[in-house]
């Protein structure tokens, strides 16, 4: 294939060089734009085209387009996958000998490259830097430029610098590319990338093809088997855990199953990732097993579903992961199991993090946020779109849509929990929420019995509804913020909120966990048909007299007595 001419259109270089017949969304637009001179920051869902938007301007503006990317280890396929369709590119990175960096320095330098992709590091070298200066640059692209965000979790502080570039080189245009999209990530990167007069392109990021759910979380590993041979036998998948530890677990465990699965992680060796990475993206029937250290950049058309096992720490995190499902448009699914032992972690995880209040507030709100994703009762990518700044109506491929939320007064059961919590408080007593269940149900526990808890006024007012139904109401009042958890071991205590709650007659909405398996304990009925020796009757009466007239005394709910 001949060299791109420099006299061709951004259409003619899309069709000859890329073989695509048209541009899709604002490619036109934003190539256009940058081919001019000016400068952009771009805002794609992941699969979007971003790459050609900086690619095509490259090859129609005279000098190299000069690409930063943290994506060190996809460097050599991107660069083969242009040389392949003949573009001349090539790359500068620490994987590199010292013979290819010259081979790559000396066609740069004979004015022998169209694209050159960059590690951001190099950048530190003054020899690149005066490298560069020798060439005549056509733009640069900064790829990834999320990672500039010192909020996020791909912050690479190598990214800080590249405001300099606008310095060092104020006529040449730069293009920042970015799948990560609120509008405070957005004004941070224009910030940081010093990109005050960029033009933005901000392109939707609804993906229809993908159908959200949220499912509470029982027996994570069933469930998840469940998903896999029920809907998705024999297709591609990602399966993301939060610790290396449930990564191998959940991978041995489906390779057990006879489901081929590889774990990946930062623990393992840099040729094991490279080998799971390569086997995932060349064969027909892999799941990868995976920490948030996988998947970016990573260009798989036909991941069918993307499987989250714990909850992402923010809206964005999750929006990421699970845009990577479906990017050949084909219907996927992006599922999530979420429940009690997850808020807990998550809560316990902002506590013991390093960096002062502000940063902690920040990370206390992505979660506030993913948690309000998982309770909603409303359409799920409305909402995921909403925090993107979208509007949108109830997409009919989700959930919340195919099958309507309820909600219910959970005020009284709120008040039980809150009273719990608040008794064992004023003995100085903290516990988690397994032992706040057992007290609600009545259960007689060793720990119960130790603590002398069949005491409190509240042993056994729960017995309205079941273990599960408990955890999920204290689930759902973590999320809401009506409790707290106040140490490493998971004890709650209570919330400017909860005060509300116990003694302002504050209502508490929550949302009903969808129908599922049931712990085997007696049937209500069956409880209720148990006798009470005729004499036990009045004593009954006569203690819900003395609690309701104590409560009348003191100001307080019924069930804070
Ligand atoms: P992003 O970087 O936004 O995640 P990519 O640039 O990697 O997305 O593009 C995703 C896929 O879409 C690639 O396989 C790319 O070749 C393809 N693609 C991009 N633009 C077009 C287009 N105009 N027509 C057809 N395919 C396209
Ligand atoms: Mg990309
Ligand atoms: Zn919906």
């Amino acid at each position: 294939m001949s060299v791109p001419s420099r006299s061709e259109s951004p259409q003619q270089v899309l069709q000859r060089v890329f073989g695509y017949d048209a541009f899709h969304g604002e490619q036109a637009e934003i190539i256009e734009y940058v081919c001019a001179g000016g400068d952009a920051l771009v805002l794609m869902p992941t699969g979007g085209g971003k790459s050609l938007c900086y690619q095509i301007p490259a090859l129609v503006r005279p000098g190299v387009g000069v690409v930063i990317s943290p994506l060190i280890a996809l460097m050599q396929d991107q660069v083969d996958a242009l040389q392949a369709l003949g573009v001349r590119a090539g790359f500068l990175n620490s994987t590199q000998d010292f013979g290819q960096r010259r081979d790559t320095e000396q066609a740069l330098l004979a004015g022998q490259l169209d694209l050159l992709y960059l590690a951001p590091e190099r950048l530190r070298v003054p020899a690149t830097l005066e490298l560069l200066d020798r060439a005549e640059i056509a733009l640069f692209a900064i790829d990834e430029a999320h990672c500039v965000s010192q909020w996020g979790h791909d912050f690479r502080p190598d990214y800080l610098q590249l405001s300099g570039l606008h310095q060092r080189w104020p006529q040449v245009p730069r293009i920042a590319l970015t799948a990560t999209a609120t509008a405070a990530t957005r004004a941070e990167i224009a910030a940081r990338l010093d990109l005050g007069r960029a033009r933005h392109f901000v392109a939707s990021f609804d993906r229809p093809n993908i159908n959200y759910r949220i499912v509470p979380k029982d027996n994570p590993r069933k469930q998840l088997l469940e998903l896999i041979t029920g809907e998705h036998d024999g297709d591609c998948g990602i399966v993301y855990c939060l610790s290396r530890a449930s990564v191998e677990d959940t991978a041995d465990f489906l390779s057990r199953q006879g489901i081929p699965a590889l774990p990946y992680h930062a623990g393992l060796d840099s040729g094991t990732r490279a080998d799971h990475q390569s086997r995932f993206l060349r064969e027909d029937r892999m799941i990868m097993v995976a920490t948030i250290a996988f998947g970016m950049g990573i260009d798989k058309p036909d991941v069918r579903f993307v499987a989250h096992l714990d909850l992402p720490k923010s809206v964005e995190g999750y929006y990421q992961e699970t845009g990577r499902a479906g990017r050949d448009g084909l219907p996927s699914t992006a599922w999530l199991a979420y429940g009690l032992p997850d808020v807990v972690q998550q809560r316990k995880l902002i506590n013991n993090s390093e960096g002062d209040a502000a940063r902690k507030r920040q990370l206390s709100a992505h979660l506030d946020a993913m948690l309000a994703l998982c309770e909603t009762v409303q359409c799920r990518r409305s909402q995921l779109l909403a925090y993107f700044g979208e509007q949108t109506g109830p997409c009919g491929n989700c959930d919340t849509c195919l099958q309507p939320a309820e909600t219910w007064d959970g005020t009284v059961a709120a008040q039980k929990v809150l009273s719990c919590v608040y008794r064992l408080h004023q003995r100085r007593q903290h516990f988690g929420a397994g032992h706040i269940t057992d007290i609600l149900a009545g259960r007689s526990t060793p720990k119960i019995e130790q603590f002398g808890h069949q005491q409190l006024s509240v042993f056994g007012v729960g017995d309205d509804l079941d273990p599960v139904q408990w955890r999920a109401v204290i689930r759902q009042l973590l999320a809401q913020g009506y409790l707290a958890v106040e140490s490493d071991h998971g004890t709650l205590g209570l919330t400017e909120s909860s005060r509300a709650v116990l003694f302002d007659g504050a209502e508490v909405k929550l949302r009903r966990d969808p129908e599922r398996r049931r712990p085997r304990t007696a049937p209500k009925q069956a409880r209720a048909q148990v006798e009470l020796p005729a004499e036990a009757a009045p004593v009954f009466e006569r203690l819900r007299a003395w609690r309701a007239g104590l409560a009348k005394e003191q100001g307080v709910p019924a069930y804070v007595i």
